[in-house]
């Protein structure tokens, strides 16, 4: 038996990368590890640095958008901290969810059963399927479009087709100048892991059009340690224009033959170099033009390039050659 490497080992054997630019950075956090801050007026975000959630004040209590457990118990803190100052009441009366995930939904259950918890029907129903006692299902849903009007306070839902996942709804506070879609833009940084871990690729990439359509000043984004702007998301959209337009270059001039020559007899060898070099090819450029503009474009793009390269041969039907 070996003895198991040490975490010094561990560390020193992992891939360095570029720097993370100034721009992608937000506000530092406080001794408890949470940041609260004003989006506009009585609308305010919350981060551990990692996850976003936000809320609005109201003369009746405090309607909450998103729970992400890593916040955790900070979203009470953060409340109680803004309430506190501004002498408003610091009951959470309402809870939306952006979509069904558990890390943007799992600290739900922090908050007691007098909540009205509100997301999109198929929120519902996959919660219902998940029957996590940390993600209680909404008790009130909407199909297409929902406008809440909650204490004097206007906000509209709108699910506009599967995205990030099949329930991600466009959460508009039309008198904050706000518009918040969670899992799509991360602003400053590149999406993590298979663009942002999507299930539909069409609608993720066309997402972003959708959200530029609302009037809004103030992007949430749900992730990363700082708010959006309107360039941001328009950076995002043309990062994902450039990895589709490189990985249809890579589709049509990587010759498939030499793989299924050499790997003959195992045809999943011959595919997985296969995508991999397709992916490589695709990814070479985008990571080159967005090294020090996204953050972590040099860690992620290889993955959200393969997906997207999937997606372009599956959803899209290109390189798709139908055998004589
Ligand atoms: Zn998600």
């Amino acid at each position: 038996m070996t003895s198991p490497a040490s975490g010094t080992d561990t560390a020193a054997a992992l891939p360095d990368y570029a720097p993370v630019p100034r721009s992608a950075l937000g506000p530092a956090l406080n001794d408890q590890g949470y940041y609260v801050g004003r989006v506009e007026r009585n609308l305010y975000w919350v981060t551990d640095g990692s996850y976003q959630s936000a809320f609005l004040t109201t003369k009746d209590g405090v309607v909450l958008f998103d729970a992400p457990p890593s916040i955790g118990g900070n979203i009470r803190r953060a409340v109680d901290e803004i309430a506190s100052a501004n002498g408003v009441s610091n009951k959470v009366t309402h809870l939306v969810y952006s979509h069904h995930h558990a890390d943007h939904a799992g600290a739900s259950s922090l908050f007691d059963k007098n909540v009205i918890r509100i997301g999109h029907e198929e929120t519902k129903r996959l919660l219902l399927r998940d029957n996590d006692p940390a993600r209680p299902a909404p008790e009130e849903t909407f199909a297409d479009r929902r406008t809440l009007k909650i204490s004097g306070e206007r906000i509209e839902l709108a699910w506009r087709g599967p995205n990030h996942s099949p329930d991600n709804i466009y959460i508009h506070f039309p008198d904050h100048d706000a518009l918040m879609l969670i899992d799509i833009v991360n602003p400053g940084w590149a999406p993590i892991s298979i663009a942002n871990l999507s299930e539909d690729i069409p609608g993720y990439v066309a997402a972003p059009a959708i959200a530029l359509d609302y009037p809004w000043k103030h992007f949430i984004g749900g992730h990363v340690s700082r708010l959006g702007t309107r360039d941001d998301v328009t950076l995002h959209q043309q990062y994902m224009a450039d990895i589709d337009a490189s990985v249809r270059k890579a589709l049509v001039s990587v010759d498939p033959t030499p793989f299924f020559q050499k790997y003959g007899d195992n045809p999943w060898a011959a595919v997985s170099a296969l995508f991999d070099a397709w992916t490589e090819a695709g990814a070479a450029p985008v990571i080159e033009k967005y090294t020090g503009v996204l953050a972590a474009a040099d860690v992620y793009t290889r993955s959200t390039t393969f997906w997207v390269m999937e997606s372009i041969r599956l959803d899209l039907g290109f390189a798709s050659y139908v055998h004589p």
